[in-house]
């Protein structure tokens, strides 16, 4: 029987690893809940001003000096990079009536923090066009896979218009946030319970944080010797950074430092005024002007993040890959970030795991054929 390995998740491992397979000619599908592909890979644009550029919602950066996977396919995709811009001074923010501190931004080492051109959709457009487009399957949200006495799997799907369609598969790659899985997949016969216990350990990484980005027509505070780096024990954001594409308008963005509970209170609107009344204390009147903001909040996105993240980390995380013993060992494998021991959490994680699922099939197909 000559079933294609399915890959649930569209996300930078489950494109990565359908690119792998593609390349060795193991058939493969993708199946992914979403109508877009990326995963937590999200770079936004303004429809009336596509003039403006992409703005990165989820991950912004890689470090080539420590991330040799990432560094190696981006040359290999030949996709352009800049270095975050850190010329200048930081911001401190440590009380409510006090205007900001300047400090001088040490030099730190020579570590590089590297963007994309374009947001790091990119990588995700360009790795996409190594694989045949009619393999992907976007609303297509995987809620069963069975497996029978035969040892053959089948993998259920819900569509958009509420209809099952079954696949039957080689092995399953689960390139999605375990907790997730645990969540929202059911399994025929059930995973052990070692299984379980441990895939709920690993938190989805930055599922309870939130992104903006304020979008101006140029880098303004790079003109009075500022670099766009702020820290704020004041908030809402606690950190903002400089978010401009290498040509062209300015932009900073900021992570949050309400949880997920307050944002929800609160609702957009209020939080997107908050933001800009910072901007505007931080960086002056300028900040008013902004011509396209951009605000993401992951914690209720639920193709990305469950219940338990959105309470803060605790010490009892175990990322890295899970342990499946039993009748699932060899027909399911799980990708995706948070099953990679060394990288886990970052774009580098996600790939090294793809590559690691993908040499479990060459491995089992060696197998079939001896
Ligand atoms: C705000 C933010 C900032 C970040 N910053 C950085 C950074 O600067 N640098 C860095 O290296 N990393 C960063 N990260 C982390 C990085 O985004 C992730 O490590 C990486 O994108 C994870 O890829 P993945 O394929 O493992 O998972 P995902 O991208 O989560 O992909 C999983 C896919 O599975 C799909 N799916 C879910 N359920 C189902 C189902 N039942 N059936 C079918 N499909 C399903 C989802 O829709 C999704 O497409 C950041 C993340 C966020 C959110």
């Amino acid at each position: 029987m000559n079933n294609p390995v399915i890959i649930v998740g569209s996300g930078l491992s489950g494109l990565r690893a359908a690119s792998l397979l593609t390349e060795k000619g193991i058939k493969c599908r993708v199946l992914e809940a979403r109508d877009r592909i990326g995963g937590r890979v999200l770079s936004a644009s303004d429809p009336k001003r596509p003039d403006l550029g992409k703005f990165d919602l989820g991950p912004k950066w890689f470090w080539p000096q420590y991330e040799s996977q990432i560094a190696k396919l981006v040359k290999e995709l030949n996709l352009e990079t800049f270095e975050q811009y850190s010329k200048g001074e930081i911001l401190i923010e440590r009380f409510q009536i006090k205007p900001p501190e300047r400090c001088e931004l040490k030099e730190h080492t020579d570590e590089k923090w590297v963007r994309l051109t374009g947001g790091v959709q990119s990588l995700i457009d360009v790795l996409a066009e190594t694989i045949p487009s009619e393999i992907v399957e976007l609303e297509t949200r995987v809620k069963k896979v069975q497996l029978n006495e035969a040892g053959d799997i089948t993998v259920e799907a819900e569509l958009s218009d509420g209809k099952r369609k079954k696949f039957p598969a080689k092995a399953v790659i689960l390139a999605l946030p375990p907790r997730l899985v645990a969540h929202h997949i059911e399994f025929s016969p059930s995973l052990p319970p070692n299984l379980i216990a441990d895939i709920v350990k690993k938190p989805t990484w930055m599922a309870g944080q939130a992104k903006v980005v304020a979008v101006y027509d140029r880098p303004f505070w790079r003109e009075v010797g500022l670099s766009g780096y702020v820290l704020s024990a004041v908030g809402p954001l606690e950190e903002i950074y400089d978010a401009s594409p290498n040509n062209g308008p300015g932009a900073l963005f900021g992570f949050f430092g309400m949880p997920p509970a307050a944002r929800e209170k609160m609702g957009q609107d209020k939080i997107l005024k908050l933001v800009v009344d910072q901007l505007v204390k931080l960086f002056g009147s300028e900040a008013k002007n902004v011509k396209a903001i951009f605000y993401k909040d992951w914690s209720s996105d639920s193709e990305t993040t469950v219940e338990e993240d959105l309470s803060p980390l605790k010490n009892y995380q175990s990322y890295g890959p899970p342990p499946v013993e039993g009748v699932w060992e060899k027909k399911i494998i799980f990708a995706g970030t948070e099953t990679n021991s060394e990288y886990s959490g970052h774009l580098e994680g996600a790939l090294q795991s793809a590559e690691q699922a993908v040499a479990e099939i060459i491995n089992l197909n060696e197998k079939d054929v001896s």
